[in-house]
């Protein structure tokens, strides 16, 4: 029989100090596993020593091997190239911050052999800060109805996924990777096991508040077409209602004669069509962008060196 193969896909984006800590715990981890292991280093275009430090693990582990952007593609992209050069039965994404604690590994394993095809591991959000609780907790709350796949809080990347869900990820090819969508959309019967949040001890994470709020929008135009509607729901509500308001003023005009005074009137009536129309053409220029982004069908990143072949040399833009 085949031994079992277990794949860990780490992205990396200057994380010097971290990548040597990360080899090391999961080779720990992995010790008392009857499987075998590769651990695949998706150095993200890093400008500090990380590129080094790979290269340093690869000397000392056999089972390290990595794949280096021509520039910083993104977090997405990064565990997308991991996906698609990894061997094993099953993968095991991680952050390489030891945010995502490898003792879980042995806990995430256990889901796998139960016959799992997406093992979760979900964190609380203790240590953070209260105003990026709230949001994002509101966040969810938004997003959950108003899109048709459901998100979950804490549920991120750190995961392992069967051979099954890894192939059923690598057929969505979509430019724009909302991986926390892909993964729900996917559907496959998940365990979620639970773990105390960790605060990152080297480095510094990479997400701005503008990341953080770019990353919501995605979160919700990615998956469905509703606020689309919604534009549509709005202006047939203003239509509506202006209609109403242009009868009323025309058979109040019959009735009293000519109001000249009408400043209010049109001043708000313009200013709030005017934001309606900004806000529609907002919604509906995400979409475009999104369709316009699609349409080039460019790779979702460039490889400028690696370690590893990718597997059954699928194309990059799978
Ligand atoms: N990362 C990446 N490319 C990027 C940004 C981040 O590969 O452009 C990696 C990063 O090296 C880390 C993981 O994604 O392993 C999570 O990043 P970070 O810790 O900054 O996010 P946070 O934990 O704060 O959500
Ligand atoms: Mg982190």
């Amino acid at each position: 029989m085949e031994q079992l193969m277990i794949s860990f896909v780490v992205p990396s984006y200057n994380e010097a100090g971290n990548v040597e800590k990360v080899m090391d715990a999961i080779a720990k981890e992995m010790q008392h596993q009857q499987a075998g292991f590769e651990v695949l280093f998706i150095d993200d275009g890093s400008s500090d020593g990380t590129m080094d430090e790979i290269r340093h693990v690869l000397h000392s582990y056999s089972e390290a091997g990595y794949v280096s952007f021509t520039r910083n593609f993104g977090k997405e992209a990064a565990i997308l190239a991991g996906l698609q050069h990894a061997k094993g039965q099953a993968v095991i994404v991680m952050d390489a911050d030891l945010q995502h604690p490898p003792s879980l590994i042995p806990e995430l394993l256990k889901g796998f052999e139960e016959g799992y095809d997406q093992v979760v591991a979900k964190r609380n959000r203790n240590g953070e800060s209260k105003m990026r609780t709230f949001l994002s907790k509101s966040y969810y709350k938004f997003v959950n109805n108003a899109i048709d796949v459901r998100l979950s809080d804490g549920e991120g990347d750190f995961r392992l996924l069967s051979r099954k869900a890894v192939d059923s990820l690598l057929l969505l090819s979509e430019s724009n990777r909302f991986s926390k969508g892909l993964y729900a959309w996917i559907g496959l019967e998940q365990k979620t096991i639970s773990y105390e949040n960790i605060v990152r001890q080297h480095g510094e994470t990479k997400w701005s508040f503008g990341k953080l709020l770019n990353y919501a929008v995605d979160g919700i135009v990615s998956f469905n077409t509703k606020p689309l509607r919604l534009c549509f729901y709005i202006g047939l509500f203003t239509l509506s209602s202006a209609l109403i308001y242009i009868v009323a003023t025309f058979v109040s005009i019959f009735l009293n004669g000519i109001d000249v005074p009408g400043y209010f009137t049109t001043i708000s009536s313009v200013l709030f069509l005017g934001g309606i129309q900004l806000v529609s053409l907002g919604i509906i220029g995400e979409y475009v962008g999104r369709i316009y982004n699609e349409t080039k069908k460019r790779p979702h990143y460039l490889i400028g060196q690696a370690s590893v072949e990718m597997k059954g040399k699928q194309d990059q833009h799978a």
